[in-house]
């Protein structure tokens, strides 16, 4: 019996866009209380989405949407990793074009 393909769908948290779970960027507390960006998609924890673009992190990072959707302060480093992959995932977008 072939293993079904199954793609997860997530809403980012900023724009309320539905995304397979891999086009997005996981945020996730973890059992600890720590705050991690999880680029794996594995880490266990309550997770958050975000769409890699950087107007959807700066829009969840000012409407503090992450720190609603997971009940926890989030911290600057967390914020600026955030930041650093959206730009990424932005520069790569245009180098595609
Ligand atoms: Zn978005």
């Amino acid at each position: 019996m072939p293993a079904r393909k199954h793609t997860p769908i997530r809403t980012c948290v900023a724009c309320r866009t539905a995304a397979p779970k891999r086009g997005l960027i996981r945020i996730v507390r973890m059992p600890t209380g720590a705050v991690e960006v999880d680029d794996t998609g594995k880490k266990a924890g309550r997770g958050a989405y975000l769409c890699r673009s950087v107007s959807c992190v700066q829009t969840a990072l000012k409407a503090k949407k992450l720190e609603r959707a997971l009940k926890v302060a989030l911290p600057a480093d967390t914020a600026q990793e955030l930041l650093r992959l959206a730009v990424q995932a932005d520069e790569e977008e245009v180098t595609r074009q």
